[in-house]
């Protein structure tokens, strides 16, 4: 019902992608392009705009450019200092008429980028981010104030303490006693969060890569299965319950379990979307690439499943359009490691999430490997396939697969049974990925095979 309805489309910009701006420093990413967009950013927004970074070499660089042009527009600056996402969307949302983050998140040590976030502390929508970018790319729109109507600037470090005792504030009181965990921050900004999060929820908080560094000496800011062997290792050797890391902002959370086996990011929604449906019933918002196994998992706790595009500020917007319906929200999540908890706040958060893993681990007699092993069992297989005329092949397989009820949400999703294939063009790339979540090893083989072949038959018509 509600899918129809919200079949929020995506629109392709020039300059912001679904996480903001994002690219190599010095190359798409220069302190110029920082600097108009704080000055575009001004003009668009008035108010105290909160700002922050991840612990990127180049951070401090693009702080400066980006708060030039902020002042310069007349808006008042708090510099948040170095912080995760998570933290500045909150404050910003408590606080503040705006907020910019400098970080590149998942992304290489030689990448930096930029986010916006909106007074409610969510990301920046479609529609706004078309308009900012008519700013950055039509100068003179954009007002430099006169010397005596330049914005003031005041520095914040502290305020990112608030968000460590929100989360705190959202789980009873000795919660983690008798529990080990192992933090991996991956020399981010959570090295000030989550080890705090979870020692004020009474664990017993062991770290590594725990010192921020933005050559992430490490491992890098993409907490990869293969990065994280250092955190597998002290899990079992401290007898921890659970290892957690997070990516290079810490909006997203991923886990090992206590015998150090990593657990793939569906697995960790499903896990989490069960916790939280058992406790109170309400729906679950994720996209359209999310495993059949959360859909099930959900179902089972009573809990219906509604789905966005892929992005987390799809997930986010119609959390928020379910509750304005009068709508309960229970969980919104994405299969990568990216939860949204509505009690807490409209957007990822990796110090929430790993709150929430202690809270589940708390209330089971079970270890979390007994907890995975009963998910349901899927298979999933992805592949790319390089073309750069996607959008007219997805047109194609649509008339072809037009009796099987395609959908087309978010590329086009072509179901069979409780197993299913997605096929999407890349937004940056000149490629179509595909993606199969299938019940059997074999039936996930099949559908994968056929749709390979399908695709393949229509490229070579066309040239
Ligand atoms: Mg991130």
């Amino acid at each position: 019902m509600y899918q129809k309805r919200m079949q929020t489309k995506k629109i392709q910009k020039r300059l912001f992608g679904t996480n903001g701006v994002r690219g190599v420093v010095g190359k798409d990413m220069t302190p110029d392009l920082v600097l108009r967009i704080g000055e575009a950013l001004g003009t668009l927004r008035q108010g105290q705009i909160a700002v922050g970074r991840d612990t990127r070499t180049s951070g401090e660089m693009f702080i400066g450019a980006l708060k030039a042009g902020l002042l310069a527009a007349g808006c008042d600056v708090v510099d948040c200092g170095i912080l995760p996402t998570p933290a500045l969307q909150y404050l910003v949302k408590e606080h503040y008429d705006g907020g910019v983050i400098i970080t590149a998140s998942h992304n290489p040590p030689d990448y930096n980028g930029v986010k916006i976030i909106e007074p409610d502390g969510t990301e920046m929508g479609d529609e706004e981010t078309l308009q900012l970018e008519d700013l950055i790319f039509a100068p003179l729109s954009i007002s430099v104030k006169h010397w005596d109507m330049v914005g003031k600037e005041v520095a914040a470090p502290q305020m990112v303490d608030e968000y460590v005792k929100a989360i705190a504030r959202q789980f009873r009181r000795r919660l983690g006693d008798g529990i080990t965990v192992v933090i991996d921050p991956g020399s981010g900004p959570a090295c000030l969060t989550t080890p705090a999060i979870l020692r004020a929820l009474g664990c017993r908080v062991l770290t590594i890569n725990a010192i921020m560094d933005g050559t992430f000496p490490g491992r890098l800011p993409e907490p990869s299965p293969e990065g994280l062997s250092g955190l597998a290792a002290l899990v079992t050797a401290s007898n921890a319950s659970f290892g957690i890391a997070h990516d290079g902002d810490a909006d997203r959370a991923v886990f090992v379990d206590e015998n150090g086996r990593f657990i793939e990011e569906n697995q960790e929604l499903a896990l989490i979307a069960r916790h939280i449906c058992n406790e109170s019933k309400g729906i679950l918002v994720t996209p359209v690439s999310t495993s059949q196994m959360v859909e099930m998992v959900a179902g089972m706790a009573g809990c219906e499943t509604v789905y966005t595009p892929v992005g987390s500020i799809y997930v986010a917007r119609t959390m928020r359009e379910l509750i304005d319906a009068g709508k309960r929200v229970a969980l919104g999540g994405e299969g990568n490691g990216g939860l949204i908890f509505p009690s807490h706040q409209f957007c990822r958060d990796g110090g929430m999430t790993a709150a929430v893993m202690v809270a589940l681990l708390a209330n089971s007699q079970q270890d979390l490997s007994s907890l995975v092993d009963q998910l349901p069992e899927r298979y999933l297989i992805k592949e790319k396939i390089m073309t750069s005329r996607g959008n007219e092949l997805l047109k194609d397989l649509g008339k072809l697969y037009e009796d099987q009820a395609p959908e087309h949400m978010d590329g086009l999703k072509i179901r069979r049974g409780d197993s299913w294939v997605l096929i999407r063009v890349s937004g940056t790339e000149p490629l179509v990925r595909i993606m199969v979540d299938a019940d059997r090893q074999q039936a996930a083989y099949e559908i994968a095979q056929e749709i390979k072949e399908v695709i393949n038959r229509i490229l070579n018509r066309m040239t």
